[in-house]
């Protein structure tokens, strides 16, 4: 399949080619022709497929339709869950619709809302935003939603575990009745399922198979590894193997912070970033490890979610995540565009239920190692194995134990 054949006027092919895509990913080809009828569509893919084309290339032609140059208005709204997607998606728009006559624009919390205001009045065909700065300019009349005709909830299911819930509900109530509907997200989950529910209108589902290339490309093991000792493992893998680049994923930002602080005092260029810092920092990790000065990004998975890290080649779980998935969106992050990557885990004692959990979600036994120099206590009085008793109960309040968590990150 290529990208000629899906309908896409000449303006976005340009585009495309200018990308340099050579066909269209799995979810694209799906997508897009779907959406290019019209129809709302309910969309699960994992990281990295290329879901922002998916949406963004049939939008922008749909949007050809409609829009009027003299007088510009919010005709396709993109909601998201975080400031730096929000970032990114703008970004891709911009790019697909360089020869295109649409303007668009993002908005978020966590910066000086006038320019984000003066950009709009000047006019806006397409605008990306978080939940919680829409509302607000909204709440202000310093825009309007009353002629949106395409809506996008990009990584949907990310936006229910970030609690936004509510904010959706009342961003559904300022948007006209008739309207097509686009929902992404990496899971179909029942909450997904039900959201969809009460926004999509007899929607086409999309689902690619979830083994796909991508993780099939990444290679994975384990270290089995003492708690107070991972730091140190890390930092001498890091230095031992030349890391040029890895992403780790930690579970609390207080962790992110700690191990951060650890690597800079051994000499290694790190940043954290997670949802206590501020917009600025953010920013600035983010850029310095994309130019490279950054050597290795200490993320929180929310954090993380969604961002667009090319050709990175070590993905680390200094702890593994208690969601199985995660597992799977973490290590999505490396072995992209077709270049081979390792996905290393740093497992204590406490961690094996996690492990065990993991390993049945993606159905394969995760190699495991031990490095000279850290080999994991024989007798850990101070860590008990969790017992059966312990193991159940944990199953049994999951949805609590994955809020809980949540909320702390
Ligand atoms: P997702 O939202 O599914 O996580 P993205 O939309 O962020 O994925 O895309 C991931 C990466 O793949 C981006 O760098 C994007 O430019 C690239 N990409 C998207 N579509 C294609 C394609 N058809 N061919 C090659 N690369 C692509
Ligand atoms: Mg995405």
């Amino acid at each position: 399949m290529k990208f000629n054949n899906l309908g896409l006027l000449p303006s976005l092919l340009k585009a495309i080619n200018e990308k340099g895509y050579d066909k269209p990913s799995p979810i694209q080809e799906k997508a897009i022709p779907v959406i290019l009828r019209g129809k709302d569509v309910l969309a699960s893919a994992q990281t990295g497929t290329g879901k922002t084309a998916g949406f963004t290339l049939p939008m922008l032609q749909l949007l050809t339709k409609s829009s009027n140059s003299q007088n510009r208005k919010i005709k396709a709204l993109i909601l998201t869950p975080t400031r730096e997607l929000a970032a990114q998606i703008y970004e891709n728009v911009k790019e697909y619709s360089a020869h295109i006559d649409l303007i668009s624009t993002v908005i978020f919390g966590g910066v000086n809302q006038n320019p984000q205001v003066s950009k709009i009045k000047r006019g806006v065909d397409i605008l990306i935003a978080t939940p919680g700065r829409l509302l607000d300019l909204e709440n202000q009349r310093a825009l309007s939603l009353s002629n949106v005709e395409i809506l996008v909830l990009d990584e949907a299911d990310r936006m229910l575990d970030m609690g936004f819930q509510r904010d959706i509900n009342k961003i559904m109530n300022l948007l006209p009745k008739k309207r097509q509907n686009l929902l992404f997200s990496a899971t179909f989950s029942k909450e997904i399922k039900s959201l969809a529910k009460g926004i999509l209108n007899d929607p086409v589902l999309i689902e690619t198979s979830k083994e796909n290339t991508t993780v099939e490309a990444i290679i994975q093991y384990v270290y089995k590894v003492d708690k107070n000792q991972k730091s140190n493992l890390i930092i001498q893998l890091i230095k031992e193997e030349n890391w040029t680049q890895a992403l780790v994923f930690t579970r609390t930002k207080h962790g992110a912070n700690n191990l951060c602080k650890k690597m800079i005092k051994a000499n290694i260029s790190a940043a954290a970033i997670h949802g206590n810092k501020s917009q600025g920092a953010r920013t600035k990790a983010l850029a310095g490890f994309k130019n490279g000065v950054v050597k290795i990004l200490v993320a929180t998975d929310i954090a993380a979610r969604g961002l667009d890290i090319p050709l990175l080649p070590h993905v680390v779980n200094f702890e593994l995540p208690n969601i199985s998935e995660d597992y799977v969106h973490r290590i999505g992050r490396t072995g992209r565009a077709g270049a081979k990557g390792e996905a290393i885990s740093l497992v204590c004692n406490d961690e094996k239920q996690y492990l065990r959990d993991i390993e049945k979600l993606i159905g394969l036994n995760i190699p495991s190692k031990t490095k000279i120099g850290f080999e994991p206590n024989k007798n850990p009085s101070s860590e008990p194995i969790p017992n059966k008793q312990k193991r159940s109960d944990f199953s049994r309040k999951k949805g609590g134990d994955r809020n809980r968590n949540q909320r702390r990150r």
